[in-house]
């Protein structure tokens, strides 16, 4: 289904579905920062700015409780935390290379061990994605096989028309309710220009000649080339779309307390160490050849899909200035 909607219209749709008790999420200003968080108003949206972080917290969060627990006297009680109690959520304003990293996570989430706190969450939210109109030097969507107008991932698209107004398409059943549950504020599609898209990084990387490049090349002296600087610090999987490592913690004392999933990333020196003390992964560029080959082999080898969509945030907020798109592209010309 192609519809269009006005700007003024777009703004009423997500005040109606606020006032509806609909978690709207969208990208707002947060102390000078755009991030993807739940709006109060349609108000505090700006659709102008790449969000510093992914869209991947409105249904992934960076730390939850999955059960709680008692202790008194010699009787436990152990509480789960129930996921249909998650809100339904539109999220909204979605960039192309926060969509499309969705469904490559839902293969994992759904693999051998369905993870009912991401399932439950992904199948609660509608995903309006939106064509990117602007870009920077660290953005390369185009690089590996997206684009600034790919649909993949969302339920709704928006394509974004000169003198106002959007374009919307829709991908799905939820996509199509959206529209269906607010025709008053859908209208046939005009004749109006879209606006031009984005011109992130165009030359396509080989991605099959990177991967029989790492196939082949797990000890190799490049790695500490590429990675011995870095710090080990984790912010470059906490900002990606398609990052998804977690681990399971337990936190209170003997009587009481949270069991609770939180983000964790391969960069960190614990995230291999075991409890005998040896850690498989003791250097740091061990650390970051895993992110490498796990991004573009090993979840390629389990699940043919590569986990970069080129955002480019971890371009942008590595302290030491490590490029990944760079990294790919000289494993391609090896
Ligand atoms: S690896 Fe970097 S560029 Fe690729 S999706 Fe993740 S944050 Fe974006
Ligand atoms: S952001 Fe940079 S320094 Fe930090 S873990 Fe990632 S690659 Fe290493």
């Amino acid at each position: 289904m192609q519809k269009y909607i006005s700007r003024q219209n777009f703004t009423k749709l997500l005040d109606q579905l606020i006032a509806t008790g609909t978690r709207v999420v969208a990208p707002r200003m947060n102390a000078g920062t755009p991030l993807y968080e739940p709006l109060a108003s349609s108000a505090e949206m700006v659709m102008d700015q790449l969000p510093r972080r992914s869209a991947k917290e409105a249904y992934f969060p960076v730390c939850e409780d999955i059960m709680t627990y008692e202790k008194e006297g010699q009787k436990v009680s152990i509480t789960d935390i129930d996921p249909a109690r998650f809100p339904e959520t539109v999220l909204v304003g979605v960039r192309p290379c926060d969509a499309c990293a969705i469904p490559v996570l839902d293969a994992v989430f759904s693999w051998d061990y369905k993870d009912e706190f991401f399932l439950e969450r992904r199948r609660k939210t509608t995903i309006v994605g939106l064509a990117c109109t602007t870009s920077d030097d660290a953005c390369f969507c185009t690089a590996v096989g997206l684009s600034p107008a790919d649909t993949k991932g969302s339920d709704l698209f928006l394509t974004p028309l000169e003198g106002g107004g959007y374009v919307c398409e829709t991908f799905s059943d939820k996509g199509e309710a959206l529209i269906n549950d607010h025709t008053s504020l859908f209208n046939e599609p005009n004749n109006a220009t879209p606006l031009p898209l984005a011109q992130p990084y165009t030359e396509k990387f080989d991605l099959k000649k990177v991967k029989v490049w790492l196939d082949e090349h797990f000890e190799d002296s490049s790695w500490d080339e590429i990675a011995l600087r870095c710090v080990g610090c984790g912010a470059c999987a906490f900002v990606c779309p398609a990052c998804h490592c977690f681990d399971i913690v337990d936190e209170g004392t003997e009587k009481a307390g949270k069991r609770r999933k939180n983000w964790d990333a391969c960069g960190f020196w614990k995230f291999t160490h075991h409890a005998s003390g040896h850690n498989p992964r003791d250097q740091q560029p061990k650390r970051y050849r895993n992110r490498i080959m796990h991004k573009f082999k090993y979840y390629d080898d389990k699940f043919g899909q590569t986990l970069c969509t080129g955002c480019g945030r971890c371009i942008r907020v590595c302290p030491v200035g490590i490029d990944i798109a760079q990294i790919v592209e000289e494993i391609s010309k090896k």
